[in-house]
């Protein structure tokens, strides 16, 4: 990613003040989706990335890991997971719970996602990481799955917190922006 390449991608990412509660600063990634330069120069950065990683299939999390995720899928002929919030899926799951600030969350993902393709190589995605307790949650669920997390990547890393640091104890960790 060039100097010039990654302005624009900052650039285009909005700050929203207190949301969802006081005190949080939140990435609002809408803005970049909505810059058709911003978001064609992000796709084509993960393009060249991941297409040197054979990768099987694309995990993205619920929800905006989604947006990334598939895209990303589409470019490089894979298929691709969501891995949502518990209650969503039709059918069969595991699942795996994580700690929030206040309570627990939980995720799950279809039980044969990965199974098509034996020790699949699986990239995780979500638009950013906080304290790395919903991307941990998703690569425990991808590598019970009989598959393998080879890295975990977010549009943003929230580089205050120990999110990044935590989470490569246990699989490689990419953020395209750090802030
Ligand atoms: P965490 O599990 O703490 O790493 O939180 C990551 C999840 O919460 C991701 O799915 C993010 O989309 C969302 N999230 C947490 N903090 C923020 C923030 N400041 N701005 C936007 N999304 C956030």
């Amino acid at each position: 990613l060039s100097q010039t390449e990654r302005k624009i991608i900052e650039n285009s990412i909005r700050d929203i003040k207190d949301f969802p509660q006081p005190g949080i600063v939140f990435k609002d990634i809408t803005t970049l989706l909505n810059d058709k330069e911003a978001y064609g120069v992000l796709m084509n950065h993960l393009y060249h990335r991941y297409k040197e990683y054979n990768l099987d299939y694309i995990a993205g999390i619920d929800a905006r890991g989604f947006i990334f995720g598939a895209a990303l899928a589409q470019m490089l002929g894979i298929g691709f997971v969501p891995i949502r919030k518990k209650g969503k899926l039709p059918y069969t799951t595991i699942s795996e719970k994580y700690s929030l600030e206040y309570g627990v969350d939980e995720i799950e993902v279809h039980i044969d996602a990965f199974s098509a393709q034996k020790d699949a190589k699986v990239l995780v995605i979500d638009d950013l990481i906080a304290t790395g307790g919903t991307a941990n949650a998703a690569a425990t669920l991808v590598n019970q799955s009989g598959a393998q997390c080879v890295e975990c990547c977010f549009i943003i890393g929230l580089s205050f917190l120990d999110g990044v640091k935590n989470l490569k104890e246990k699989t490689q960790v990419y953020s395209v922006i750090e802030v």
